[in-house]
C-alpha cells in the first residue's frame, strides 16, 4: 500500500492537496455525448459510476465551440443514442440546440449528474491494488471583490480510486492550429473554428478558410450568407458528395447498399451518381482522392463532404478555391501556385485531436501519435485492467452507440465481483488513511460504513 502512503503525505503536508475518493464503480472521463451514453447504458444495468467534466457543461463540444448554423450531418436515426430516439417531432437533420436539447433530456432520464469544471490531468492503473488512480485539477477563486474579482486562484486536486476508467474526451478533444510562416505578420484575426459562432462579423471582409472538411466548406457557405468574400484553401484531394439521393440520405443509402454489395461497388455507384449530380469537383479544383469515399473513410477515417449547398457557391464564383498557402502577409497571402490575394481575415477549419496522450499513463491502448486506440474499430473500445474507450471509431455517434453498449455488457459482468473486493479495499483505506472519502456508494454495506466513519474522520460525503 505504499501508494496510499504517499497519497496521504501529500495530502497532510499540503492543504490545496485536496481529497481522495473511492468509486466503486466506473469513472468515465468526459460528458459529452460518449461520455453520457456510457452511463446511461452503465445506469440501465444496475452500475453507478461518477462522470467527469472539465467543462461547466454537459456536450460542450456542441454547446461551447460549434457555429450556430450547425446542424447534424447524418440523419437522426444514425445519430441517436441508446435507449432513447429522438423526438419524432424534430427534423431530419436536427439542429445543435435540439440535439444539445435531447442530450440534456437524455441526462435527465437516466439521472446523470457529471462532476463540472474537474479536469482529469492524469491516469493511471496501480497494478499492486488493481485500482486507476484519476487526479483531477477545479480552479476556484478565493477571495477579492464580488464575483470573486481580484481574488486569489487555487487549484484544488482530487483523486479519484475506481476499478474502471472509461475514456470518453473525444476525438475533436483540442483544436488542432497548423503553423503557416508569417502567421504572426498577418494584421487580420485568425479564428479557429471552434470559436467561430456566424459570418455576421465579417460582413463585407475578404476571408480565408483554410481546410475543406464539413466545417470548411460550411463556413464558407455561411460567410456567403453574411456578404463576406470567402476564398478556400484546398490542399489535398477531398470527396465532395451530395447530402441526399433520390430525396434519401447518401450516408442511408450508403449503410443500405453495403449489405450487398462491395464497398468498391458502393464506391464506384455513389462516385456516378455524384458526378451526374454535381458535375466534376476536379474542375473547380476539388481533386477527388484515389480511393474512393467508404474505402477511404474505412481506412483513414476521413470523412467524405456531404455538400449542403456550398458547391453552388464555388460554382457561380462567390466562394474561390486557392492552392495550398506559401506564407501570410501583413494584409493577406501568397499561395504554392504564385498567386497573391489580400485578405481581412482567416478562419482555421483545420480540426481537431484527441488529447488522451496528455493525461493517460497507460501506452499500450492508446498511441501516443495520434491520441486514438491503437486497435481500429471494432477492437477499439476495450484495454486491459478495466481500461475502455468510447467514441474513438472514426464513425461518429453511430460508433459512440456501439462502444457504449458493449462497454456496460461487459462492467456489469465484472460488478459483483468487483464490488466485494472494493468493499475490502475501502476498509483498509479508511481504517490507514482518515481522510479518505467514497461517493455515495449505492450499496448499503458502504452506506453505512461511510456513516460510521463520518464523525470519527470528518469524511466529505458526495450524495450522487
Ligand atoms: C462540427 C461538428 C459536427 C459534427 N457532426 C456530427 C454528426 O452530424 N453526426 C455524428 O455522428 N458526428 C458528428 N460529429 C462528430 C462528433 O465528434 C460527435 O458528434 C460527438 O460530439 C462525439 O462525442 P464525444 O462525447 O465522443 O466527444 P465530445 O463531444 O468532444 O465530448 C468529449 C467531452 O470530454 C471533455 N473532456 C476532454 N478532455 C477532458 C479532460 N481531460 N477531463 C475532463 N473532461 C474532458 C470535453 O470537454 C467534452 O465535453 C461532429 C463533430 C463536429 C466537430
Amino acid at each position: 500500500m505504499e501508494y496510499l502512503r504517499e497519497t496521504e503525505g501529500k495530502r497532510l503536508h499540503d492543504p490545496l492537496w485536496g481529497r481522495c475518493v473511492v468509486v466503486p464503480g466506473p469513472v468515465i472521463v468526459g460528458a459529452g455525448p460518449s461520455g453520457l451514453a456510457a452511463a446511461a447504458c452503465l445506469e440501465r444495468r444496475g452500475v453507478h459510476g461518477v462522470i467527469i467534466e472539465r467543462a461547466e457543461c454537459i456536450a460542450s463540444l456542441w454547446q461551447l465551440k460549434t457555429y450556430d448554423r450547425l446542424r447534424l450531418h447524418l440523419p437522426k436515426q444514425f445519430c441517436e443514442l441508446p435507449l432513447m430516439p429522438f423526438p419524432e417531432s424534430f427534423p431530419t437533420y436536427p439542429t445543435k440546440q435540439q440535439f444539445v436539447a435531447y442530450l440534456e433530456t437524455y441526462a435527465r432520464e437516466f439521472g446523470l449528474r457529471p462532476k463540472f469544471n474537474e479536469t482529469v490531468v492524469s491516469a493511471e492503473y496501480i497494478r499492486e491494488v488493481g485500482i486507476w488512480r484519476v487526479v483531477t485539477t477545479t480552479t476556484t477563486t478565493t477571495g477579492g471583490g464580488s464575483g470573486g474579482v481580484g481574488g486569489k486562484g487555487s487549484v484544488l486536486e482530487t483523486v479519484y480510486m475506481c476499478p474502471w476508467l472509461v475514456v470518453a474526451t473525444g476525438e475533436n478533444a483540442e483544436a488542432v492550429v497548423p503553423e503557416i510562416d508569417g502567421m504572426d505578420d498577418f494584421a487580420g484575426p485568425i479564428v479557429h473554428t471552434s470559436s467561430y459562432k456566424s459570418g455576421e462579423g465579417f460582413r463585407g471582409k475578404r476571408v480565408l478558410v483554410v481546410g475543406c472538411g464539413n466545417s470548411g466548406m460550411e463556413v464558407c457557405l455561411d460567410l456567403c450568407n453574411y456578404n463576406a468574400t470567402p476564398s478556400l484553401v484546398v490542399r489535398d484531394s477531398v470527396h465532395v458528395l451530395p447530402r441526399e439521393m433520390f430525396g434519401k440520405s447518401t450516408f442511408g443509402i450508403s449503410m443500405w447498399l453495403l449489405k450487398w454489395f462491395s464497398i468498391q461497388m458502393v464506391d464506384r455507384f455513389l462516385l456516378l451518381l455524384s458526378w451526374l449530380m454535381l458535375g466534376d469537383t476536379a474542375r473547380l479544383g476539388l481533386d477527388r482522392p484515389r480511393l474512393g469515399p467508404l474505402q477511404l473513410k474505412n481506412i483513414a477515417g476521413k470523412t467524405p463532404v456531404l455538400d449542403v449547398g456550398t458547391l453552388a457557391r464555388i460554382k457561380s464564383g462567390q466562394i474561390k478555391v486557392c492552392r495550398g498557402i506559401k506564407r501570410l502577409t501583413r494584409r493577406g497571402a501568397e499561395f504554392v501556385d504564385g498567386k497573391v490575394e489580400e485578405l481581412d481575415a482567416m478562419i482555421l477549419a483545420t480540426g481537431y485531436r484527441s488529447n488522451v496522450p496528455t493525461w493517460l499513463k497507460d501506452r499500450d491502448f492508446f498511441s501516443e501519435r495520434d491520441g486514438l486506440p491503437r486497435k481500429a474499430f471494432p477492437n477499439g473500445w476495450k484495454g486491459e485492467s478495466g481500461l475502455y474507450a468510447v467514441g474513438f471509431t472514426k464513425r461518429g455517434l453511430l460508433g459512440t452507440s456501439i462502444d457504449a453498449v458493449r462497454i456496460a455488457q461487459d462492467i456489469e459482468r465484472s460488478w459483483w465481483a468487483e464490488m466485494k473486493r472494493l468493499t475490502s479495499i475501502q476498509h483498509l483505506l479508511l481504517h490507514q488513511s482518515p481522510h479518505v472519502s467514497t461517493p455515495a456508494t449505492h450499496i448499503d454495506t458502504h452506506r453505512k460504513l461511510e456513516k460510521g466513519n463520518k464523525k470519527k474522520t470528518g469524511l466529505v460525503m458526495h450524495e450522487e
